[in-house]
């Protein structure tokens, strides 16, 4: 059996479109669920919308999502080179074959016929069709046109009648009619190649054997037939993937404020937890599992989970799964993610930050978060003594007072700052004094915390603000009272 060749194709944007990300990533799993070889191609002739440094974060986002290619402009390979700009001069003489077969031809109307004639055709209602004006040139004209430097685009020759159809692997069978097929360019007046025509030429010359890409590219495929017939060349298999939405109205879009996969990272959400999420936005196992990471996804995927219909990105199930994959790290693991967070709110040289990692690990969801659940520590907030009132607890800013004072000296009196150390004694308080625990827990938490709520408990915050710094914030809160 021939070798499954396939290759991811992106324009060099300046982010990674989620839905672009998960085109890569099927596309990876599919050749290596097959044992084939996957590719990457730039496609960049589109100078005009070239973005500095776009092509490196092609590269980077790919590496950090794990998705590696055999063959592509920074690695070789035997079809490079793999930027389309750099296959510059490999489309013409293509576009010249088709002209000598007669499935293309030489245009040379300007701007302003075409202009007039699409402002024509839309005030009809009617969508612009090229009138194939050039196509009437004789061969010696177009020579004469030439030979005076002229300038030209070469347009494919669509037939008048008949049809042009294909077979998509997850949409079944396309089907338009020629007549509604309009002269597309192929070459541009710059002698680029458009990507109507590129992607024929290029997953010809590489081999492709599965072209996985956008829905937005199936009625443009039958045209791509027609060339691949023009030049008797054999057709891949086409996989075209239907859109990621942001609702049911609209595609998700980096211009509308949805996030790429960049923001995605930035806002602290795991790697792991986005591809696993974006695998499963269009694709099922056909099993209840949820949770893959990209070596499982490999074994499970197969293109009869792919789905037709549109799958609709959603920011609470990519959070769930990213709080999943944070309990699932080690505390280490988490603390090192965490650290950069942590920075940015407090001194860390001055806290135990392992064990602040252990108590902030199970109720995280996205990373960042950790910052307002931490900030405290760095600098007691301002706090109304309101927070003393706690029904359950039988506290209030009066009950606090007292048992405030007595634990200044029980704290005070600590040799060994210890969790455990900070529990016995304040626990050995509360049974000498028989009161219920919450009674003397609250306040001692409000006091020097100024929350209600906190990672980790009374003891647990008491040992990572240290005892100089209870003691001066006790103290600081008893004045308040
Ligand atoms: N450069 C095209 C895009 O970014 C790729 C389409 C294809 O894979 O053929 O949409």
């Amino acid at each position: 059996m021939k070798q499954i060749r396939t290759r991811f194709a992106p324009s060099p944007t300046g982010y990674m479109h989620l839905g672009n990300l998960r085109t890569a990533l099927y596309t990876w799993l599919y050749a290596r669920n097959q044992k084939g070889i996957f590719i990457l191609r730039v496609e960049d002739t589109d100078q005009k919308r070239e973005v500095e440094g776009a092509v490196d974060i092609i590269y980077s986002s790919m590496k950090l999502a794990g998705l590696d290619w055999e063959e592509g402009p920074d690695v070789g390979g035997d079809y490079g080179p793999y930027i389309q700009s750099k296959r510059q001069d490999s489309y013409l003489p293509y576009a010249k074959e088709l002209v000598e077969s007669g499935h293309a031809y030489y245009c040379f109307c300007m701007k302003e016929r075409l202009d007039g004639m699409r402002e024509e055709m839309t005030a009809k209602g009617e969508t612009f069709k090229y009138d194939k004006h050039c196509l009437s040139l004789s061969k010696e004209q177009v020579q004469e046109r030439l030979d005076a430097g002229e300038e030209y685009v070469i347009r494919q020759n669509v037939p008048l009648e008949g049809s042009a159809s294909f077979d998509d692997a997850i949409f079944g069978r396309i089907e338009v009619q020629n007549s509604d097929l309009d002269d597309a360019v192929l070459i541009k007046s710059d002698l680029m190649p458009t990507y109507n025509f590129a992607n024929v030429v290029d997953d010809h010359s590489m081999d492709i054997t599965h072209v996985m890409r956008g829905s937005e590219y199936l009625s443009s495929t039958p045209r791509y037939n027609l060339l691949y017939d023009a030049f008797g060349w054999e057709k891949p298999v086409y996989i075209h993937l239907s859109p990621v939405m942001a609702n049911a109205q609209r595609k998700l879009s980096k211009r509308q404020g949805d996030p790429s996969f960049e923001d995605l990272l930035e806002q602290g959400f795991l790697i792991e937890a986005v591809i696993n999420y974006i695998a499963l936005l269009g694709w099922s196992p056909g099993t209840e599992q949820e949770m893959f990471t990209l070596e499982e996804l490999k074994g499970a995927f197969s293109l009869e989970g792919l789905s037709k219909s549109p799958a609709i990105f959603d920011m609470q199930k990519l959070t769930w799964m990213n709080a999943e994959y944070i309990k699932k790290l080690n505390v280490k693991e988490f603390h090192d993610l965490i650290l950069p967070y942590m920075k940015k709110v407090i001194d860390v040289d001055k806290f135990d930050t392992m064990y602040l990692a252990e108590l902030l690990k199970q109720r995280c969801e996205v990373l960042p978060d950790i910052m307002e659940k931490i900030d405290f520590l760095e600098e007691m907030p301002e706090y109304s003594t309101d927070l003393y009132f706690h029904k359950r607890m039988k506290t209030n800013a009066e009950t606090a007072k007292p048992v405030l004072q007595d634990m200044v000296n029980v704290l005070d009196a600590l040799d060994t700052w210890t969790v455990e150390g900070i529990r016995s004694a304040v626990m050995g308080y509360i049974e000498k004094t028989e009161v219920k625990n919450g009674y003397v827990l609250w306040p001692l938490r409000v006091a020097i915390s100024g929350k209600m709520s906190t990672p980790g408990g009374a003891y647990e915050i008491t040992y990572l603000i240290g005892k100089e710094e209870t003691i001066a914030r006790l103290k600081k809160s008893i004045s308040m009272l």
